[in-house]
């Protein structure tokens, strides 16, 4: 304690930063004996853990729920101060993925944050796009990428932010990742490394990130002096040991580095492998003398293998669940407002919220009449492509387009349409797109107006997209 006390006056001498112990607090672990008389030695009162820094609880062990009400009531003001603005979908859409933005780039690169808090926080974001009503499209959909029938948001429950602080450990270079390997893996390398109950969470999720990090990985050599010759996966995403099938033996290995087969500038890999083959392949990788060392690179999915910088979109990639491609990407090109295409989105999944759905699902509405021609029941199919209002419109639309549809198609015939169009004439298959997702919109804001406002526009007003 007397030592400690000495490092901070030292610190405070040389820095000018002088230690506050009213301010200040001491933690110990729980197999520390004599806490209040250390503390009292210090100078400064004993703290509990967890505490918070910077507003995320600091802890040894998981996080509880109640440690992460902060995050959860950080969701809810971002959200609340947004309710009375009146957003369309799309601004609603837009101002989820902020938030959740937002929370992965700090809370979950820190800690692990409760399942139960995700979904607290995940029901929140959900209630707020839907507007407290009925949830149209599930959560999990909407967090799909656009091609894949989402809107592109992305899920708190990722093990993207883990792969993240698994890069930045590995990669070195802060005060952390030494801290870290000082206290976990002074013994042994971080490849083969096994996991122990006695580790921290935090480093037991870095350790399981382990095969998804190798896939996305590769290492540049300089002179080998830094890469383990067995453990390292330095031959594509595979250590020597790995393709070796474990013939050698760990203790006979042990430090070894790459560049015992490195000479020169040249690899020399003869005294150390088996085969010709393998031989052949650790030939076949580039030596870069102009590095200061031996570094990794991230060569996930869409970087191309280019600058080796990490990005947090390719790690999403890599570690999402992909689905089939969806024939909804088409709406989404640009040259269209994010509010059609969402408007769109929604018709092409069956999801707008009709008269005849509103019935169904046994709301109380005064008339399950169409608005428009006040002929026939609401329903999206009649909205859109039947009513003798719209059929105007798509009519138009195609002698715009200079191509004939039938118009009491549905949307995803007409999708469909302009897409074998795409081919021979991307121009006109961009203005269609345009064409197809504003008439959409238009309908369906007409559609508001007449029920909510008791206001009816001109049809015409259509014409002039
Ligand atoms: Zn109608």
């Amino acid at each position: 304690m007397r030592a400690l006390s000495d490092i901070m006056e030292e610190f405070g001498r040389l820095s000018g930063l002088q230690l506050n112990r009213e301010k200040s607090r001491v933690y110990f672990s729980s197999r520390c004996t004599q806490q209040e008389e250390r503390a009292f030695a210090l100078g400064v009162d004993r703290g509990e853990l967890p505490v918070k820094y910077l507003g995320v609880p600091l802890t040894v062990n998981y996080a509880r729920e109640q440690d992460c009400h902060s995050l959860v009531d950080f969701a809810q003001r971002r959200v609340e101060g947004w309710q009375a603005a009146g957003l369309s979908f799309g601004g609603r859409i837009e101002l989820v993925r902020s938030v959740i933005a937002g929370i992965t780039m700090f809370w979950f690169q820190s800690i692990q944050v409760p399942t139960a808090t995700i979904r607290k926080v995940e029901a929140i974001c959900a209630d707020f796009i839907w507007r407290g009503g009925m949830h149209a499209i599930s959560w999990d959909q909407l967090c799909r990428p656009r091609e894949e029938g989402g809107v592109g948001l992305r899920p708190l429950r990722s093990k993207a932010a883990c792969v993240k602080m698994a890069w930045r450990f590995i990669k070195g270079g802060s005060l952390w990742a030494e801290w870290m390997a000082n206290r976990y893996l002074r013994r042994t390398n971080f490849w083969a490394c096994r996991i122990d109950n006695n580790f921290s969470v935090t480093f037991k999720a870095i350790l399981r990130c382990r095969p998804v990090l190798q896939t996305a990985i590769c290492r540049q050599m300089k002179d080998g002096t830094s890469t383990d010759l067995w453990l390292d996966p330095w031959l594509g995403s595979r250590s020597l040991l790995d393709l070796l099938g474990g013939q050698l033996d760990r203790e006979a290995g042990r430090g070894l580095t790459c560049s015992r087969i490195i000479r020169d500038g040249v690899w020399r890999p003869e005294s150390y492998t088996y085969t010709a083959q393998l031989a052949e392949e650790i030939r076949l990788i580039t030596i870069d003398a102009s590095q200061a060392e031996d570094t990794w690179c991230w060569a996930g999915p869409g970087t191309g293998g280019g600058s080796g910088l990490f990005y947090f979109r390719s790690c999403y990639d890599l570690v999402r669940t992909h689905h089939d491609l969806a024939e909804v990407d088409f709406i989404w090109g640009k040259g269209v407002a994010r509010k059609m295409q969402l408007c769109a989105y929604r018709l092409l999944r069956g999801r707008l919220m009709t008269r005849d759905r509103l019935l169904r699902f046994g709301m109380q509405i005064p008339d399950a009449k169409c608005v428009l021609c006040n002929e026939d029941d609401e329903s999206m199919g009649h909205l859109f492509f039947v009513c003798p209002m719209t059929r105007h419109i798509w009519t138009e639309q195609c002698a715009q387009l200079r191509e004939g549809v039938g118009v009491d198609r549905d949307i995803r015939s007409i999708l469909s349409w302009i897409r074998d169009h795409r081919g021979r004439d991307p121009g006109w298959a961009r203005r269609a797109r345009v064409r197809l997702a504003a008439s959409v919109w238009h309908i369906w804001k007409e559609r508001n107006r007449r029920i909510f406002e008791g206001l009816t526009t001109s049809l015409l007003e259509f014409y002039i997209i």
